[in-house]
C-alpha cells in the first residue's frame, strides 16, 4: 500500500519517499513509493504532473494492489527520492474539483438533480445531471448559489470514516466502495465520498461559471470552468467579442443584434444573387451560342472566365446545351484551373479521355461521364492550352 500525502494535505508539493519497486516497462520506467503525493488518475480527475530525482514524472496511475505507480521516461536508482508536484496543475485540480461538488449539490437544492457523472478534461470540466432536459433558469439559479457558496468561504474538510458510520452521515451520493472511505464535507452544505483533491476554503474556488450545456443520452452534460480557468475564459470571450465588435464597426453590447441583421442580408442577398446568375447564364448562353457559327453541322463553344464560381460554369453549361446541339469547352482561372466539358446526348464521343489528357496540361486531375466531365488542377497559365487541345480532340470526336 502507498500512503496516500494528498488525503490528508492536498498543499503538499515537496516530499520524500522511500522506493519499494522500480522497474522498466515498455519504455517508461515505473515507480512504486511507500508514501507519495501525486494524485493518480481516478474519479474523474486527472493525474498530477512533477519531478522525482528532477526528472520528470509523466504519468500517475492507481495500481490494483493500493499502492501508486509513478511513470517516468527516466531509469531511477537511488532507494530514496526526492519529489516535487507540479503546483499549478494541481491548483487548478483543486479549484475544479472543489467547484465541482459545489455545482453539484446547487444543482439538488434549487431543481432536485442529481449528478451521475464528473469528468475534469483540459480545458473545461463537465457533470452529468439526470435529466433529459434542464431549464435554463434552474442553470442560472444553480450557478448563483454556487457562487454564493463560494462568497461565504466556507471550509473544506476531509475524514476517513468507517462504512457503518458513513452510512449516518448523508452522503449526496451513496457511495460503492467498500471499507474505509474518505468523505469530503463543505460546512453546512455537501458531505461526498470522495478520493481528490480540494480546497481548505471554497474561496479559493474563485468562481464558478456554467459555460453550457447540451444533451447527451437521456442526460444533460453541463460544462463548466473554475478559478483560474473562468478568468481564462472570459479573457478569450471578451477578446474575441471586441474583434467580432471591430470588424462589424459597432460597440461590443450590439455585435449581437448586428450580426443576426447580417446573417438575414447575407440570405436575402444570397437568393437575389442565385436568381441573377440564372438570368445571366441564360442571355450568356444565347450569346455565346449564336455567336459560334455552326459549321459542317458541328458547334463547339469555348469559353475561359477568370474568378468565377463552379457552380455558375454548370450553370452556363446546362443553359448552353439547352440551346440546342452544341460541345461546350469552358475554363475557368484562379488560385486553382478549372475544366468543364460537355456535349448533348445526341452528338458521338467519350469526353473522358479527352479531360484525362487536358487537365495534365493544367498540372491536375478529372473525371466524369461520357457527356460531361470535370477537372481541376494547380497551373492556370497552361488554361488556354488546355482548352484549345480540347477543341482539337473534339472536333476529332465529333468528325468521327
Ligand atoms: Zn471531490
Amino acid at each position: 500500500m502507498t500512503d496516500r500525502l494528498y488525503y490528508s494535505d492536498s498543499y503538499l508539493t515537496e516530499f520524500e519517499a522511500r522506493v519499494l519497486q522500480g522497474e522498466q516497462v515498455g519504455t517508461l520506467f515505473e515507480v512504486r513509493l511507500d508514501r507519495t503525493a501525486f494524485y493518480p488518475t481516478s474519479g474523474g480527475q486527472p493525474h498530477d504532473l512533477g519531478s522525482m530525482e528532477g526528472h520528470p514524472v509523466v504519468e500517475v496511475d492507481d495500481g490494483s494492489d493500493g499502492t501508486i505507480i509513478h511513470r517516468l521516461e527516466h531509469r531511477l536508482r537511488p532507494t530514496r527520492v526526492r519529489c516535487q508536484v507540479h503546483w499549478p496543475r494541481r491548483f487548478d485540480h483543486m479549484q475544479q474539483h472543489t467547484g465541482q461538488h459545489v455545482l453539484s449539490q446547487s444543482f439538488i437544492r434549487v431543481a432536485s438533480l442529481a449528478t451521475v457523472g464528473f469528468h475534469l478534461s483540459a480545458g473545461y470540466s463537465t457533470i452529468d445531471l439526470e435529466a433529459a432536459d434542464v431549464d435554463p433558469s434552474a442553470l442560472r439559479s444553480a450557478e448563483d448559489l454556487a457562487n454564493s457558496i463560494v462568497y461565504q468561504n466556507r471550509s473544506v474538510t476531509s475524514q476517513l470514516v468507517p462504512p457503518d458510520e458513513a452510512a449516518r452521515l448523508n452522503l449526496r451520493k451513496p457511495s460503492q466502495r467498500e471499507g474505509i472511505l474518505r468523505v469530503v464535507s463543505i460546512r453546512d452544505f455537501d458531505v461526498s465520498a470522495c478520493g481528490g483533491t480540494h480546497v481548505r476554503q471554497t474561496g479559493e474556488i474563485g468562481g464558478i461559471f456554467i459555460n453550457r450545456v447540451e444533451r447527451v443520452n437521456r442526460r444533460t452534460r453541463v460544462e463548466f470552468v473554475c478559478g483560474g480557468r473562468s478568468l481564462h475564459s472570459y479573457r478569450h470571450c471578451s477578446e474575441d467579442l471586441d474583434r467580432i465588435a471591430k470588424g462589424l464597426s459597432v460597440a461590443p453590447q450590439d455585435a449581437p443584434d448586428r450580426v443576426e441583421k447580417q446573417t438575414q442580408e447575407m440570405k436575402t442577398l444570397r437568393k437575389r444573387l442565385k436568381a441573377k446568375d440564372e438570368w445571366l447564364a441564360e442571355l450568356l448562353a444565347q450569346d455565346l451560342f449564336h455567336q459560334v457559327p455552326a459549321q459542317e453541322g458541328i458547334r463547339i463553344v469555348k469559353h475561359q472566365f477568370e474568378g468565377e464560381e463552379r457552380a455558375f460554369l454548370n450553370l452556363l453549361a446546362q443553359r448552353l446545351l439547352a440551346c440546342g446541339p452544341c460541345w461546350v469547352l469552358l475554363g475557368n482561372g484562379g488560385e486553382q484551373a478549372q475544366l468543364l466539358l460537355a456535349r448533348s446526348e445526341s452528338l458521338p464521343g467519350d469526353l473522358r479521355p479527352v479531360m484525362k489528357e487536358c487537365s495534365l496540361m493544367i498540372s491536375g486531375r478529372g473525371g466524369g461521364s461520357p457527356a460531361l466531365v470535370q477537372g481541376g488542377g494547380s497551373d492556370s497559365s497552361q488554361l488556354g492550352n488546355a482548352l484549345d487541345c480540347a477543341a482539337r480532340r473534339v472536333l476529332a470526336l465529333a468528325n468521327g
